[in-house]
């Protein structure tokens, strides 16, 4: 398994490497976050091995299964990330908000008071993105731009909380019009909200999984997430 993700992983950065150049962007302003959701506890050791440092999951109770112990053993030095990328469910934030170093699905202004009031006591801030729904199939996210600032300006107001960007699903289609046009409303929201609220900063913008991970990155991506690129599919 070591061996093919490494393979995997070989091609992934080949097309990254060549979606930056068509772009005229730097390969270092684009993250690559290895998605584990359904993998076993050696997938997570042979991405880790192969070089990937930030990882995602999408359900807190599997991250912690298999992240505590791994930490424990593989954190000591350097910078890693673990992120969530699924949605949050109320009972599970305080687990979430001790576990991850971001919340990327954070998709409602209830979910940012619970979140806000958690971590006030935390040492350093929680990173968080807001989900921005781009695409109607997507269940998740914040429906129009005026939701989305008005949730920036609330999680703003909590001392715990460093909201970092957005993050978004593009529609699952083959027509990449309709998914560029996802990721460009992503990066215009993204503009705006870092206009109307320059104490943000808004760096991050996570868009582009293992289907759509080239566009997302002509597109001003910042963050790709890929699972089934780099793993295979989920439950194979
Ligand atoms: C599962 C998942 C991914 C990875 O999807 P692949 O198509 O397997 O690369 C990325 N982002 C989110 C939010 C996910 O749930």
């Amino acid at each position: 398994m070591k061996d093919s993700i490494a393979a995997r992983l070989e091609q992934i950065e080949e097309k990254i490497q060549a979606a930056c150049r068509r772009s005229g962007r730097e390969r270092r302003d684009v993250g690559l976050m290895a998605v584990t959701k359904f993998q076993p506890p050696r997938a997570v050791l042979a991405a880790w091995q192969a070089g990937i440092r930030i990882f995602g999951e999408s359900r807190v109770q599997e991250a912690s299964g298999k992240f505590l112990e791994f930490w424990k053993t593989h954190a000591r030095n350097g910078s890693h990330e673990l992120h969530l990328v699924g949605s949050l469910q109320r009972n599970k934030a305080k687990v979430a908000a001790a576990l991850f170093d971001c919340v990327q699905s954070v998709d409602r202004d209830s979910l940012i008071d619970t979140l806000g009031s958690l971590t006030i006591d935390r040492e350093s801030p929680l990173m968080i993105l807001l989900e921005y729904r781009t695409g109607e199939e997507s269940k998740a996210g914040f429906v129009c731009r005026d939701s989305l600032f008005r949730a920036a300006e609330r999680a703003l107001s909590f001392p715990g909380l460093m909201p970092s960007g957005l993050m978004t699903m593009a529609p699952f289609t083959g027509d990449t019009a309709a998914v560029r046009s996802a990721f460009r409303e992503l990066a215009a929201a993204r503009d705006e909200l870092a206009k109307r609220f320059p104490a943000g900063g808004w760096p991050c913008l996570s868009m582009g999984m293992t289907s759509d991970f080239e566009t997302a990155i002509e597109e001003g991506s910042t963050m790709v997430r890929i699972g089934t690129a780099l793993f295979g599919e989920r439950g194979a």
